[in-house]
């Protein structure tokens, strides 16, 4: 029997399977892929800590023409649709806007990452000397297994500040010429007791302290040669004394460049992907969209989010709230609190974070047909959280239904992935912070592997189909 209304075609396949992008990749997203990615390379060699991130990305805005938005503060200057500003936080945390065509009132399109990452602290009070070497004392920043940061070759980051105002940069142990640092481990051979132990527990926070030098001065009456030694030494680098410790922001990292790996070089081995892949490709992606976009765009680089995003330069604090009240007093005819508030509630939001990769080394801690693979497009994760959902912010379906709207029509390929099992663990980033501000927020960035060690593994595609990603969210226009 005829009938005479017809169905609508059905896809291909009514099952949703998942690819590699490799299989189907145009070559013409191969090339700008492998663009994407130099830049990338480019960038996390020179921003190695948060700081260097924050100038690293000002350097790239004021290039693309962004200016600073304290220039506009000061003098009152209004911003019109298309105007490109930043704004920056204690040389921390960075948000860059492009102002868009309809009111800041009708929300923003926001993406948030940051580019703290764990690593390992000096202490206010350092140095020693103990048994013929000089030692720093640390203290560790952020999630570590801490057996992984033993016996690799660290470099030495960040800034003394004097009493006077002056900032002195340190920068130690990436150009090959330089000197690196490392913390020892036992030998295996008289290892047997710290065999034993858990590997949580086999190596304490106390004895993560990292060896400076092991030449003493050559002065008769010294006392603590070994530590005067680098006393000496800093003061004629670096202008300081010991007390300048007291008022320095120093940080250990694995030292070199990131490299690509892989015989195809499909993927990026690097320190601090986590999380300054998906903050470089927000930052790229705001810079090459050229035209205005329909909602105010917006991308945050925090600092702050490995240690729950708290102080004055995390997620927490106001400074996106703040920016905000800036940008509107300076766009709309008047300044209305109440405008702020429309702002906020209806902006749309990619928190813009790694999340874990499948791992075939460790299968048991994830449910495969709900785990994210390598290179099968950016990750989006409708909750995160650990247990029942705990601590998550859980987007809602009809923003779901948004976000895969924008990404089919622009070509992005891209999958869902949670963090584990259900019991297994789990973790949150900056979406439930925004999320109290009632605008609409998932979780959408790289997977990777090995996340947290000193070295982490990324794929290119992943990379790049997240700065596709990025570019879509910021121009879409909700229709
Ligand atoms: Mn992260
Ligand atoms: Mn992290």
């Amino acid at each position: 029997m005829k009938t005479k209304t017809k169905a609508k075609p059905a896809k291909a396949s009514l099952a949703h399977n998942p690819k590699n992008g490799y299989e189907s990749i145009t070559p013409a997203d191969r090339k700008r892929s492998e663009e994407i990615n130099r830049l990338y390379l480019d960038f996390l060699a020179k921003a190695k800590t948060e700081r260097e991130a924050h100038d690293e990305g000002v350097t790239l805005l004021e290039a693309a023409g962004f200016t600073n938005l304290a220039l506009n503060e000061a003098a009152n200057i209004r911003l019109k649709p298309g105007d490109r500003v930043y704004r920056s936080c204690e040389g921390k945390t960075l948000m860059a806007v492009t102002i868009g065509k309809k009111p800041l009132a009708d929300g923003m399109h926001i993406i948030g990452g940051h580019t703290d990452a764990p690593r390992i602290d000096i202490k206010q009070n350092p140095l020693y000397e103990n048994s013929g070497l000089a030692m720093l004392d640390t203290h560790y920043y952020g999630g570590i297994k801490k057996y992984q940061w033993l016996t690799i070759p660290l470099a030495l980051h960040g800034v003394f500040v004097k009493p006077d105002g002056r900032t002195i940069k340190v920068n130690i142990g990436e150009n090959p010429a330089d000197p690196v640092f490392c913390i020892t481990d036992l030998l295996p051979h008289l290892a047997a007791d710290q065999m034993r132990k858990s590997l949580a527990d086999s190596i304490p926070g106390e004895s993560l302290d990292v060896v400076v030098g092991s030449a003493p001065v050559a002065e008769k009456d010294r006392k603590e040669k070994h530590k005067y030694n680098v006393l000496k030494i800093l003061h004629a680098g670096y202008g300081v004394d010991e007390q300048d410790f007291l008022s320095a922001e120093l940080e250990l990292v694995p030292a070199g460049p990131p490299r690509e790996a892989g015989f195809d070089r499909s993927m990026i081995l690097a320190y601090g992907q986590d999380d300054r892949v998906c903050s470089y490709v927000a930052l790229k992606a705001l810079i090459d969209m050229k035209a205005p976009p329909e909602y105010t765009s917006v991308v945050l680089l925090c600092d702050k989010e490995e240690i729950g995003s708290v102080g004055s330069t995390g997620m927490a604090a106001n400074f996106f709230e703040n920016t905000s009240a800036e940008l509107l007093n300076l766009t709309a005819a008047s300044y209305s609190e109440l405008h702020l508030k429309r702002a906020m509630s209806n902006s749309w939001m990619l928190s813009a974070d790694v999340n874990a990769l499948f791992d075939p080394m460790h299968p048991g801690v994830s449910e495969k047909k709900n785990s994210a693979e390598m290179n099968h497009g950016v990750c989006v994760t409708k909750f995160t959280g650990s247990r029942g959902k705990s601590g998550s912010s859980d987007a809602s379906a009809e923003f779901m239904a948004h976000i895969r709207r924008i990404f089919d029509r622009n070509g992005v390929l891209w999958q869902t992935g949670e963090l584990g099992k259900v019991d297994q663990g789990g973790g949150g980033t900056i979406a439930h912070l925004m999320a109290r501000y009632g605008m609409k927020v998932i979780d959408c960035g790289v997977g990777l592997l090995s996340m947290h060690a000193p070295m982490e593994l990324a794929g290119k595609l992943d990379i790049y189909m997240s700065y596709k990603a990025y570019l879509a969210f910021l121009k879409d226009g909700r229709k």
